[in-house]
């Protein structure tokens, strides 16, 4: 071994270490920079290769050489090191930005829901009667003939039943057609005075722009000593006023239910053109919105009333066709389709 020996290992040492501290630096990640560590300076890396030519040169020269390789590797190890933290504080900085939190962004709100139409009409017309003393009741909406037919005077075969057909579950147990057996539940359980209103929902066979297989009714009725079609009347008006406004005009008009005797059908004036006529009111300039009467005689005695004794009168509606004329919805099917652009406007 001579001096260009150690001359050519200690060029070749030089460019090792500049190849290397070019890998360290061209190393684009944590991952980039442990390869290129390993092929270099690790076991079986390029510098334990170089290392391992120092038993070749004379004995005095290997001091030096061995120096030269120990300057050479603490210089790669110290930029190795100074690599992995720039590149650590980059991954941070990187993860910091991509999952930033932007405290302008509008928050995300918790969807509020609303009442359906249907109960804010039904929960109005409760609050109404309840602040004319009326109590609130409830009753199956599967029903027994008894109740929801015969007690209220519509014995089987009784014509008044093709108008309610309804849907069977047996021959003596029906989705109810109204709620008027709230009226028989609720004398059969108490003696009069009795002031109740009850709402809830009620099942007919029919379906059409007017008409759903399932609706639902607000029925209300007084029994007690002396009572007249006057009070009727009286109690009705009271509503409407406080219901559609003060200075609506109501009629009476006759008509026929089994379970009232006399009976009457109440309108009130026309509430899109004030009575003039239109196509809502068929040009009657009249709206029908409610049927009523004076409890029959023989509906007293299914509940044991004494018919001598005892008056009182019944009334019902439509909550669909109230909301309707409330609101100013013109097609029925609207409440019972889960539309959110309808029902959010109430
Ligand atoms: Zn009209």
């Amino acid at each position: 071994m001579n001096e260009k020996n150690i001359d050519a290992l200690l060029s070749s040492l030089e460019q090792l270490a500049a190849a290397t501290l070019a890998a360290l630096a061209a190393a684009k990640n944590q991952h980039e920079l442990q390869l290129a560590f390993a092929a270099f300076l690790g076991k079986g890396g390029d510098f334990t290769a170089l290392v391992k030519l120092t038993g070749t040169l004379p004995v005095d020269e290997r001091p030096r050489f061995g120096a030269a390789i120990n300057v050479a590797k603490t210089r790669c190890e110290e930029f190795r090191a100074q690599r992995q933290s720039e590149l650590n504080t980059a991954e941070i900085s990187h993860k910091l930005a991509s999952e930033r939190i932007d405290v302008t962004l509008p928050g995300r709100r918790g969807f509020i829901g609303s009442k359906h139409p249907i109960t804010l009409v039904s929960e109005e017309i409760c609050e109404i009667f309840t602040s004319l003393g009326f109590g609130i009741a409830e009753g199956p909406e599967i029903e027994k003939d008894f109740y929801n037919f015969e007690a209220l005077n519509m014995p089987k075969d009784h014509p008044a039943r093709d108008m309610q057909d309804t849907f069977y579950i047996s021959d003596e147990v029906v989705l109810r057609t109204h709620t008027s057996p709230v009226q028989i539940r609720t004398m059969l359980k108490e003696k009069p005075p009795v002031r109740i209103i009850a709402p809830g929902t009620v099942y007919r066979r029919d379906s059409d722009i007017t008409h759903s297989p399932m609706f639902h009714q607000i029925e209300g009725f007084l029994v007690d000593q002396h009572v007249t079609f006057g009070d009727l009347k009286g109690i009705l008006h009271s509503f409407i006023a406080q219901f559609f406004g003060k200075g609506v005009n109501v009629r009476f008009r006759p008509s026929f239910f089994p379970f009232t005797e006399p009976s009457a059908e109440v309108d009130i004036a026309c509430v899109i053109c004030g009575g003039k006529g239109c196509r809502v009111c068929k040009n009657s300039g009249w709206l029908e919105i409610l049927g009523s009467g004076m409890i029959d005689p023989e509906v007293f005695k299914s509940v044991n009333y004494d018919p001598e004794v005892y008056s009182g009168f019944a009334f019902g509606m439509g909550l669909e066709r109230v909301a309707m004329l409330k609101y100013g919805v013109s097609d029925l099917r609207l409440f019972f389709e889960n539309d959110q652009r309808f029902l959010r406007q109430f």
